[in-house]
């Protein structure tokens, strides 16, 4: 834990106000937030171990699973995969009440694996710059890339990559895109 030789000016992640970090690794405004975050991540580990008893029980070479057995799989929530499932961009099949199943290799194209690795981020969260000069259209993704304008959607999509939308145009880092491509 280096003590910092200046003041840094964070962001604290549970409760969002600013504050001077006393080290390098310091993420909370005071005790109270550390303990919560404490909280958190803790819960967050209990309910990972469950996903991940659910993903043990899974036979490899069943394609068609439900869905808590994708969530458990796939690192999407239940509300959004549901979306996804309702407005088509998943296929699924539809057994009856209850009973919708989705296809593991579809899902595959969407999304990364769950991790199941319970050591908190070491990582701080990165911080990106959103200024169009920073950042490529999708139009321009596609042409430098020889991408199709769909399949870049679905990458930046599974890999989080964050966008901006300006008018007709939807913004992505430079950075991030050329990490993914080259
Ligand atoms: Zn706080």
């Amino acid at each position: 834990m280096g003590k910092a030789k200046f003041q840094i000016e964070r962001r604290c992640e549970v409760c969002g106000n600013p504050f001077f970090a006393k080290t390098l690794e310091s993420r909370y405004c005071s005790e109270k937030c550390g303990q919560v975050a404490y909280t958190r991540r803790k819960r967050e580990a209990k309910k990972l171990k469950k996903l991940q008893e659910i993903t043990e029980q899974i036979d490899d070479d069943r394609d068609y699973i439900t869905v808590p057995e994708a969530v458990a799989i796939y690192s999407v929530s239940r509300t959004s995969l549901y979306q996804y499932i309702h407005d088509g961009s998943i296929p699924s099949i539809n057994l009856g009440v209850r009973l919708i199943r989705v296809s593991r290799k579809e899902l595959e194209k969407f999304f990364p694996k769950r991790n199941f690795d319970m050591k908190p981020a070491k990582r701080l969260p990165k911080l990106y710059n959103l200024e169009p000069e920073n950042c490529y259209t999708i139009g321009e993704i596609s042409k430098k890339y020889k991408i199709d304008d769909s399949t870049v959607y679905l990458h930046i999509r599974k890999y989080g990559i964050p966008t901006r939308q300006i008018g007709n145009y939807v913004y992505v880092p430079k950075y991030e895109i050329d990490n993914l491509y080259k």
